[in-house]
C-alpha cells in the first residue's frame, strides 16, 4: 500500500470513526507500526489502541492483524503476561471468527511462551495444532503472516528442518502473492534459521555440518531477493555476514572491517550470530581476548525475554575459549567433556522433539482424514445435505426417540424436474439442486435435517415441530422456493415444489409412509402446494389439511 492510502486510512480511523475501516486496511496499518517498533520506537500503546478500536467494529481480522503487532511489541519488552494474554486472545477471536490463520497465529506464539516456561508438553501440542490449522487455509496475507511465524517457531525451538520446509511452503506462496512485506521478513527469517542451525550443529560438535550448513545460508543468501530499502534490510545484512564467515567464503580480516557497519543497524539477535561466527574464528586463531570480547558484546546482544537459542551457544563459545586458551588448567578438560555430552544430549532431545511433532501432525492428518471420510459417508455429494444413509439413521433415532412430543417430517420433491433437464442442460439441473438445498437448508431451523432421498427428492426432518409450526415450516418453504431468484440461471426458469407432511406427537411407524402418502395428494393435486397430514393419537383417523 502507497503512503499516501495509508494516510487515507489513518484519517478515517481517527476523524471519521472506524466504519469504513476494513480488516485488510487494520493489517496494513499494523504492518506499517512494525517497522517502528524495529528502530526502538515503543509501539505498544499505539497497537493496543488499534486492537481496541478493530474489538469495537467487531472487525475480527482487523483485531488479530493488530493483537499480532501488539505481540511483537509485547515479545521485545519484558511483559511476557502481555503476551500470553495477547496470543490467547488472538487464539479465541481467530477461532470464533473461523480464522484458522489467526487462531495458527496465535498458537504457534503460544507455544513459543510455553516453552520458555518449560512446559515443552503443552508447546509441542500448539505448534503442532497450529500446523494443522494452516494445511486447507486460503492462500493471502493472513496465510504469510502465519507461515512466516510458524517457521520462526520451529526455528525457534530447534526444528530447523520444520522451519526450512515452512519457510519454502511459503516461497511458493510468495511466488504468487506479490506481498513485500512477507517476502522480506520470510527472506531474512529463512536465512536466520539456517544460522540458528548452523549454530546448532556446531555447539553439538559437528563442526564439519556446522560449516556446510552456513555455507548453503549464503547460497540461499546470494539468490534472495533484493532487501534494500526494506525494514529488514540490515538485519539480513548481518546475517549473511554470519553465514560468509563461517562457512568460510570470506576471512576473518575481512570479516573484522565489515562488522562495524554491518551491525550498527541490525538488531540483536542477527548482531549476536555474527559475534558468535566472530568469537568462533578468532579462538581458532588464538586471539583469546578479542574472541572473549566479541562473546561479551553478542550475550549484551541478546534479548534476554525472547530466549534467543544464540544464548547458549554463546555460553558454550565461551567455555571453548577457555578450554582452547588453558587447554591443561585443573579440571578444565573435565567440564568441557562435560560440555559437549551435554551438548550431545540437547541434539538428542532436538531429535525427539521433532519425532513428537512429525508423530503428532501424522496423527492429527489421520484423524482429520477419518472425520472427513466419516462425513462422506454420511452427505450427498452433491448437495451436501445428508444422504440415504444418514437419513435413514436419523430416521431411526427419530421413531426410537423416548422423549414425547410433536415431531414433523417433511417429503419435498421438484415438479416436473425432468422437463427442467431436458430443457437446460443436466448440468443446471445439478445446479437447481444444489440450490434448492441451500434454500432449504437456510429455511428450516438449526437442529432440523435437510437430507436428499435421491433423484430430485428431498426430506426435512424437524424435531420438537408441533402441526402448528408444520404449517409455519410450510408456508416458509413454499415461499422461500418461489421467490429464489431462478431466473437467474435461465430467464425462463421457474423452479416449484410439492411437499408432503407428516406431523406426530408420539413417535408412531406411520409418520415416515403419512408423509409420503401426502406427497402423493400434493402432487395429484395439481403440484405447486403442500398437504399436512397430522397423525394425533393412535386411534385417530388422519386429519388433512391441504395449501
Ligand atoms: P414430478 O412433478 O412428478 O415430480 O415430475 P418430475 O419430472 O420431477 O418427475 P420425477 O420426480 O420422477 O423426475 C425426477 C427427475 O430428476 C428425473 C431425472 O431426470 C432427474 N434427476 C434425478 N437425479 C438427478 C441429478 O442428480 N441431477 C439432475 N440434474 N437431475 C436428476
Ligand atoms: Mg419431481
Amino acid at each position: 500500500m502507497e503512503e499516501a492510502n495509508v494516510a487515507n486510512v489513518m484519517s478515517r480511523t481517527t476523524s471519521r470513526g472506524a466504519a469504513s475501516v476494513t480488516g485488510a486496511d487494520r493489517l496494513t496499518l499494523a504492518r506499517r507500526l512494525l517497522p517502528r517498533l524495529q528502530a526502538g520506537e515503543d509501539i505498544g500503546d499505539a497497537a493496543n489502541r488499534l486492537v481496541q478500536e478493530a474489538a469495537a467494529d467487531d472487525d475480527a481480522i482487523g483485531e488479530c492483524a493488530a493483537l499480532y503487532t501488539a505481540l511483537a511489541a509485547a515479545a521485545l519488552s519484558a511483559d511476557s503476561e502481555r503476551s500470553r494474554s495477547a496470543a490467547a486472545r488472538m487464539v479465541h477471536r481467530g477461532a470464533e471468527a473461523g480464522l484458522p490463520v489467526w487462531e495458527a497465529t496465535g498458537r504457534q506464539y503460544l507455544a513459543r511462551l510455553h516453552l520458555a516456561d518449560g512446559h515443552e508438553d503443552v508447546a509441542l501440542r500448539e505448534i503442532v495444532a497450529a500446523e494443522l490449522l494452516l494445511d486447507d487455509a486460503k492462500a493471502g496475507v493472513g496465510l504469510a503472516v502465519a507461515l512466516n511465524g510458524l517457521a520462526v517457531t520451529y526455528c525457534r525451538i530447534g526444528l530447523h528442518e520444520d522451519s526450512e520446509r515452512t519457510f519454502a511452503r511459503l516461497a511458493e506462496l510468495n511466488g504468487v502473492m506479490d506481498d513485500q512485506w512477507a517476502v522480506h521478513a520470510s527472506t531474512y527469517n529463512r536465512i536466520l534459521n539456517h544460522a540458528s542451525w548452523a549454530v546448532a550443529l556446531a555447539t553439538a560438535g559437528r563442526e564439519d555440518d556446522a560449516v556446510e550448513r552456513a555455507g548453503l545460508a549464503a547460497e540461499q543468501a546470494r539468490q534472495a531477493p533484493d532487501l534494500t530499502g526494506s525494514p529488514a534490510e540490515h538485519d539480513f545484512l548481518a546475517v549473511c555476514l554470519f553465514a560468509e564467515l563461517f562457512s568460510g567464503e570470506i576471512d576473518l580480516a575481512e570479516a573484522l572491517q565489515r562488522r562495524d557497519a554491518t551491525l550498527e543497524h541490525a538488531l540483536g539477535e542477527p548482531q549476536s550470530y555474527v559475534r558468535f561466527a566472530l568469537a568462533h574464528t578468532l579462538a581458532t586463531e588464538r586471539r583469546w581476548e578479542e574472541a572473549r570480547a566479541e562473546v561479551d558484546a553478542g550475550d549484551a546482544a541478546v534479548n534476554p525475554n525472547e530466549r534467543e537459542p544464540i544464548r547458549s551457544a554463546l555460553v558454550w563459545e565461551r567455555a571453548r575459549i577457555a578450554v582452547r586458551e588453558g587447554a591443561d588448567a585443573l579440571g578444565i578438560q573435565d567440564v568441557w567433556r562435560y560440555a559437549c555430552l551435554a551438548g550431545a544430549q540437547v541434539w538428542e532431545l532436538r531429535r525427539r522433539r521433532g519425532d513428537t511433532v512429525h508423530e503428532k501432525l501424522r496423527v492429527g492428518r489421520l484423524e482429520r482424514e477419518h472425520q472427513r471420510i466419516e462425513r462422506a459417508s454420511l452427505e450427498d455429494p452433491l448437495t451436501g445435505t445428508a444422504n440415504r444413509r444418514r437419513i435413514d439413521r436419523e430416521r431411526a433415532a427419530l421413531l426410537s426417540a423416548t422423549t414425547a412430543g410433536w415431531a414433523t417430517v417433511i417429503y419435498l420433491d421438484i415438479d416436473r424436474f425432468k422437463a427442467v433437464n431436458d430443457l437446460y442442460g443436466h448440468d443446471l439441473g445439478d445446479v437447481v439442486l444444489r440450490q434448492l438445498a441451500d434454500v432449504l437448508r437456510d429455511t428450516v431451523r438449526d437442529g432440523d435435517l435437510v437430507g436428499r432421498y435421491g433423484g430430485d427428492e428431498f426430506v426435512v426432518l424437524a424435531a420438537h415441530c408441533s402441526p402448528s409450526d408444520a404449517e409455519g415450516l410450510r408456508d416458509r418453504l413454499l415461499v422461500a422456493v418461489r421467490d429464489h431468484p431462478w431466473h437467474r440461471l435461465h430467464p425462463d426458469l421457474q423452479i416449484r415444489v410439492s411437499m408432503g407432511l407428516a406431523a406426530a406427537r408420539e413417535r408412531r411407524q406411520d409418520l415416515f409412509p403419512a408423509a409420503d402418502r401426502a406427497l402423493y395428494r400434493a402432487k395429484r393435486g395439481g403440484r405447486d402446494r403442500a398437504e399436512l397430514t397430522v397423525l394425533d393419537g393412535p386411534e385417530q383417523p388422519e386429519l388433512t389439511v391441504t395449501t
